[in-house]
């Protein structure tokens, strides 16, 4: 028997259901799973997402007996419908709509109406009643057709259809009459033959094949590859389906139309239905965004039945997938279809919010609702919030579409906010709607406001999806992009001006707004309790300072996993004696200067201990070159040479050779310390003294020193007699003994193959990514990354960023066998990560599978990193993909 190619739905049967999202996509599998559940849906088949794959393998080609069972499947539409395809009395109709894997919204890329030509569309006139509707159908298709499938640029038929509009001076689309359509649809014909060479295809079969193929193609469409790489999503996942749907109209009159809803509020996460609704439409216009539309509460006086049956549909599906979902419908003459659902793209808060109350309601439990939250994304919820209490200039309000507060110049097209923020520019995207060409500009923008525009209209299903402050359908405002202004009342905003919005109301306001921090209460306090039940791995925080070390405590982190040292010697009054050291001819030299910096190193370390009370704090010894401490200016020489009394032309010198051919390879980290020792005891010395005097306060600390850049034992054994040393003489003189550790960094490829010699003289190993995959990689982050990092990835030699989420193979293979190695030979080695890693989600997860104590990330990754922890153990458990 030959493969299938070709999934039916229609009937209240389908060959396909939900699970099959991989081979249906998305879109198909739905449909097939609403058909089986007996909701209305047009019936139609699903042409798979394998034959797409196959369509790129083999040189854009299908397998022979593809066309056969599309034929065959059309016969089967047929016979459910009584109406033939390409039927001059009464012709049968379809849509051709794309549909991944992983859902895509925004993408626009169906094509409705196929099968109408210059016959059929006189023969769907008649047998309606309609010649308005006929013709109205009948043009957009060419529009769309000549848009999607021939990539004719769609402001021609736009400009058209204005023209025409402007003729006959009405506003509105449906104000046109049927002869009006009529002549635009000639117009429509003349711009497709022009623009392509040939005339509109009559044929209905052939239409339905080029849309067919212009669906398989639009997966290597420019603006898709943008999507998948804005959004990670693999090429494989990307392969989209083709799905081929009987036709419905809602444009055939005012008891007609077409909406797009969320069971429920997809920015707030509110459970209320929450719905788009434009009579006599079709298809995309709710999403284009050209016209507003009206609530779905205006549908259900109109139209109390197929509200009722709307709002019975929309909560089986929510009570089936047991999430909330993203519905799109048609009312064709007072009867209601369901054309697609899919799990509703929401905001971070929405996110935690629905997950928290589905627990409520006992729709899901716990371990699902943690599961159902991405890590990545709450990042968002911990990001200012305009001040309510500040004055401000609010000159419009809008829907709040998308999260949180935006601040940033305003631009008006998407090229200049591409470009102005890669000048590193803060802007705001102004638009009277967005399109799926604006996606990299959105991107790049802190928000975006537009003129027009629902809840579900393009710039607002992006937005939010992106986690971009959003406010749309701000009909205060009149964008004149051309004229790169907007006005608001007697307010003008030209490109370039502040302008502040604000997701969570909608406020669009002039200037910079003050900002407030938020809170981890409410719904995400009790999400992130039940992640902390979840997950094992522990997550501490990176930070020197006693204000990140409290802003990381409130957010949950559990100790210091790295505490720099040498950040603390940039500051006003310490560089010069830090400098002092530096320069100094001997070892007597060197003590004076350190026994000035001792007494600021040792206040820095009890404040942090103080805000870290009971809590373990890792300080690493001094790590980078010297020479990154010194003037490189002839002024700021001299200035020193007088500051510190020495001969100029000697401080130059002195400043010459410490001069390295390749720093980050050079004289560092635990290099200096066995150069000069008594760096690192006055550090030593720092450390206790302040664990000592908090510890006399009665307040519990747990200092931990850690020596950067060992790559053998040797050297930790020399670093450590010295730590070991000084911390007896301190608690001798004090007279209290406080419990310490010293440990070492593993970010040598060395050291992780010698992890066992090195683990006799360590209690902890912290990996240091970002150096061990410098080192492994031989390549410097700042050089690839500003040079062929991207090309690497663009080729597939990479995978992706090594620095941004651990190189599994080969950095993590190290990681493994230094894990393995540093507990055999000691079983009670503490094992953690301390580079920027240990907030990425992805590296959280192999961190737990390798068997580590703890991540520790920079402060606003802590709960990113917690919750990551919990979906490692989650999917360990199988319980989460
Ligand atoms: P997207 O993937 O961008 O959501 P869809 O394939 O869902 O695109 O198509 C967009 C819109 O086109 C739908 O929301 C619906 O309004 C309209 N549409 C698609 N198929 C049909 C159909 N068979 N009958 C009527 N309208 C349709
Ligand atoms: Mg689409
Ligand atoms: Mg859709």
């Amino acid at each position: 028997m030959s493969e299938k190619h070709v999934y039916f739905f229609g009937a209240g049967k389908a060959d396909g259901k939900a699970e099959m999202k991989r081979l249906l996509g998305g879109k198909g599998a739905n449909l097939a799973e609403m058909t089986n559940l007996g909701i209305p849906v047009p019936p139609g088949f699903t042409i798979t997402t394998d034959v797409c794959r196959n369509y790129y393998n083999n040189n854009k080609t299908y397998p022979e007996d593809l066309d056969g069972q599309i034929r065959e499947n059309i016969a089967k539409v047929e016979e459910i419908m009584g109406m033939k395809f390409g039927d001059r009395e009464d012709p049968l109709l379809f849509s051709v709509r794309s549909g991944a894997a992983m859902s895509m919204p925004g993408m626009m890329e169906t094509i409705l109406n196929v099968g109408l030509n210059d016959e059929t569309v006189e023969g769907m006139a008649k047998k309606a009643g309609n010649r308005r509707f006929a013709y109205d159908s009948y043009r957009r298709l060419i529009q769309m057709f000549s848009d999607v499938a021939m990539g004719v640029d769609i402001e021609f038929f736009e400009d058209a259809l204005a023209e025409k509009k402007k003729e006959k001076g009405v506003e509105l689309d449906t104000e046109l009459d049927a002869d009006d359509l009529k002549e635009l649809i000639a117009t429509y014909k003349e711009i497709y033959k022009r623009e392509i060479g040939e005339e509109f295809p009559q044929d209905p079969m052939k239409q339905l094949l080029t849309a067919r193929d212009a669906v398989f193609g639009s997966r290597d469409a420019e603006r898709a590859i943008i999507y998948r790489r804005i959004n990670g999503i693999s090429d494989d996942q990307g392969s989209t389906a083709v799905n081929v749907q009987t036709m419905v109209f809602g444009n055939m009159g005012d008891d007609s139309g077409t909406g797009v809803a969320f069971t429920r509020n997809p920015a707030t996460g509110e459970n209320k239905f929450f719905a788009d609704y434009l009579f006599n439409a079709q298809g995309e216009d709710v999403v284009a965004g050209i016209r507003t539309p009206i609530h779905v509460e205006e549908l259900g006086k109109q139209m109390p039945d197929v509200y009722n049956q709307l709002r019975e549909i929309e909560q089986s599906l929510e009570d089936h997938y047991k999430d909330m979902q993203d519905i799109e419908f048609t009312v064709q003459q007072g009867k209601l279809w369901m054309l697609q659902t899919r799990r509703g793209k929401r905001t971070a808060m929405a996110d935690v919010r629905i997950a928290v109350e589905m627990v409520k309601e006992g729709v899901i439990d716990k371990e699902t609702a943690v599961s159902r939250v991405p890590a990545e994304k709450i990042e968002q919820l911990l990001f200012p919030m305009i001040d309510s209490k500040a004055d401000v200039k609010i000159i419009g309000k809008g829907l709040p579409a998308g999260p949180g507060a935006a601040v940033g110049k305003a631009v008006f097209t998407a090229e200049r906010a591409e470009e102005m923020a890669k000048e590193g520019e803060k802007v705001i995207l102004v638009r009277n709607f967005t399109s799926p060409e604006d996606v990299g500009g959105m991107h790049a923008s802190q928000g975006i406001l537009t003129a027009t525009g629902g809840m579900t209209s393009h710039a607002a299903i992006v937005g939010r999806d992106m986690g971009k402050c959003c406010v749309v359908g701000c009909g205060d405002i009149a964008v004149d992009a051309v004229g790169k202004k907007f006005t608001a009342g007697d307010v003008v905003v030209k490109e370039g001006d502040l302008i502040s919005l604000d997701g969570h109301v909608g406020n669009v306001m002039l200037g910079a707004a003050p900002m407030v921090e938020p809170s981890m209460s409410g719904d995400f306090g009790t999400l992130i309790e039940w992640v902390d039940e979840i997950r094992t791995l522990g997550v501490k925080t990176n930070t020197d300072t006693p204000a990140g070390a409290r802003r990381a405590r409130a957010f949950g982190a559990e100790g210091i996993g790295l505490c720099r040292t040498e950040h603390m010697f940039f500051e006003e009054d310490r560089i010069t004696s830090m400098r002092e050291m530096i320069v100094a001819d001997d070892e007597e030299g060197r003590r004076k200067a350190l026994e000035k910096l001792l007494p600021m190193q040792r206040k820095d370390f009890i404040e942090i201990f103080e805000a870290m009370e009971s809590l373990p704090v890792i300080i690493r010894t001094l790590d980078p070159p010297l020479h990154e401490f010194l003037p490189h200016t002839e002024e700021d020489m001299a200035e020193l040479a007088k500051e510190i009394g020495v001969d100029l032309a000697k401080l130059k010198s002195k400043i010459d050779s410490l001069h390295e051919a390749n720093p980050m390879l050079g004289h560092r980290g635990c290099r200096l310390g066995v150069s000069y020792p008594e760096i690192t005891e006055m550090q030593a010395r720092a450390i206790m003294e302040a664990a000592v005097d908090v510890a006399k306060r009665g307040i519990k600390v747990i200092p931990e020193v850690m020596i950067p850049l060992v790559g053998q034992a040797r050297e930790l054994e020399l670093q450590r007699a010295i730590v070991d040393r000084v911390a007896k003489e301190v608690m001798e003189e004090a007279g209290l003994e406080v419990e310490y550790m010293v440990g070492t960094m593993i970010e040598l490829p060395r050291a992780a193959l010698t992890a066992d010699e090195i683990a006799e003289h360590a209690q902890f190993f912290s990996f240091g990514t970002n150096d061990l995959t410098q080192t492994t990689f031989g390549m410097s982050r700042d050089d690839a990354e500003g040079k062929f990092l991207q090309e690497y990835v663009e080729s597939g030699i990479l995978e992706g960023n090594p620095f941004m989420s651990i190189d599994e193979k080969g950095v993590g293979v190290l990681i493994e066998i230094a894990v393995e190695k540093g507990r055999k030979t000691n079983p009670e080695l503490e094992v953690g990560i301390c580079g920027e890693h240990g907030g990425d989600p992805k590296s959280v997860d192999f961190c737990y599978r390798a068997g580590l104590d703890y991540v520790s990330c920079s402060p606003f990754r802590v709960p990113v990193a917690r919750l990551a922890a919990a979906h490692a153990k989650l999917r360990s458990e199988g319980k989460m993909e």
